[in-house]
């Protein structure tokens, strides 16, 4: 009988044990859809919703004027000494994540950044690509020489497998035009950022400014391989005086990145938000400064004027809280969220 008990209480051991092990399987299928809404940030995934009030064009620091050689390093205890104070004082005024957008050949060091986040708290997202404006100085030699899929498959890599030997993934794609006619290596970079987008969702933000040359290559481009404008920032637009080719390309379903705000500058931001507001097109903007809290061991350039002066200036004029938060916390997350986005 003894033995019978124990072959008995095993069998029903083994029996509670699989169907615990089914009943947490079960709850793993059923959270399945939302756990996969996730974006990467320097200190590892966070879902979507966790992205708060966000700002999608900063930079935490970048060596951007520097040569090519040696834009990857830091005094470190210069940097942190300038930088960590501000991002807590960024943080201190609401702002949950940045998206920073330092590209790797001009001063990105994603080591640095996750230090950063977890000193101050402040999401931190990081991006691959390379930057093909300042006429090709942090374009590497060898992206030269490299096809559209070479690249796009070591861009995929960062983020199958993360950047620089960490396991740091990018949240999106920065890439960026000069003036004028866009070039072949511009158009093979862009190329290569599209086929990244279809390999791993990432969103594009390219730095365009006003180049409507540039807007129309990149629809183009997007366009032939079957993307939709939605998968694509139109970075600096508010460069650009023709306010109705940013509106015309908004109704594409492109995000249109006024990111420029400073204290200075806060009645043409106003200017363009009624504008976009009396099209019905605020769902497509998104706000930033291009701050930059170590511009290569320069002064701060302060990325703090949207909380402080645009928004209660936003207030004065009429935006209602919906309207400040579709701009601050919803479209970064629908701009930003990794999926495949094809045209239809
Ligand atoms: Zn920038």
């Amino acid at each position: 009988m003894v033995s019978m008990n124990k072959i008995f209480s095993s069998v029903f051991s083994s029996v509670l044990l699989l169907g615990v092990f089914l009943i947490m399987q079960g709850c793993g299928d059923s959270k399945a859809p939302a756990e996969k809404e996730i974006i990467h940030t320097v200190t590892g995934p966070i879902g979507i919703e966790e992205l708060g009030f966000t700002l999608t064009h900063e930079h935490a620091m970048s060596n951007f004027g520097l040569d090519i050689s040696e834009a990857h390093q830091y005094d470190e205890t210069e940097l942190f000494s300038q930088v960590i104070p501000y991002l807590k004082k960024v943080k201190s005024l609401g702002v949950d994540t940045i998206f920073d957008c330092t590209s790797p050949y001009f001063g990105r060091r994603v080591d640095l950044l996750q230090q950063m986040a977890d000193l101050t708290g402040l999401q931190i997202i990081t991006n691959t690509g390379i930057y093909g404006a300042a006429d090709n100085r942090y374009v590497p030699e060898y992206a030269f020489e490299a096809s559209a899929v070479e690249l796009a498959s070591m861009w995929t890599k960062e983020f199958d497998e993360g950047i620089d030997g960490t396991d740091i993934k990018p949240g999106f794609v920065k890439l960026a035009f000069n003036e004028g006619t866009p070039s072949e290596i511009e158009k093979t970079l862009f190329e290569a950022g599209v086929l990244t987008h279809l390999q791993t969702g990432l969103t594009l933000a390219v730095h365009t400014g006003n180049n409507p040359e540039a807007v129309e290559t990149q629809l183009r481009i997007l366009e032939e391989h079957g993307v939709s404008p939605e998968a694509w920032v139109w970075v600096h637009a508010h460069w650009d005086a023709d306010i109705d080719l940013l509106i015309e390309t908004a109704l594409k379903g492109a995000w249109i990145s006024l990111d420029g705000a400073n204290e200075g500058n806060i009645e043409e931001f106003l200017e363009y938000l009624e504008r976009f507001r009396s099209e019905n097109l605020l769902h497509r903007v998104l706000l930033s400064h291009d701050g930059d809290a170590y511009p290569a061991g320069g002064e701060i350039r302060p990325f703090d004027a949207i909380p402080k002066y645009l928004i209660p200036a936003m207030r004065e004029r009429g935006f209602t809280d919906s309207e400040i938060d579709q701009i601050m916390i919803e479209n970064p997350k629908k701009a930003f969220m990794p999926r495949i986005r094809r045209s239809e």
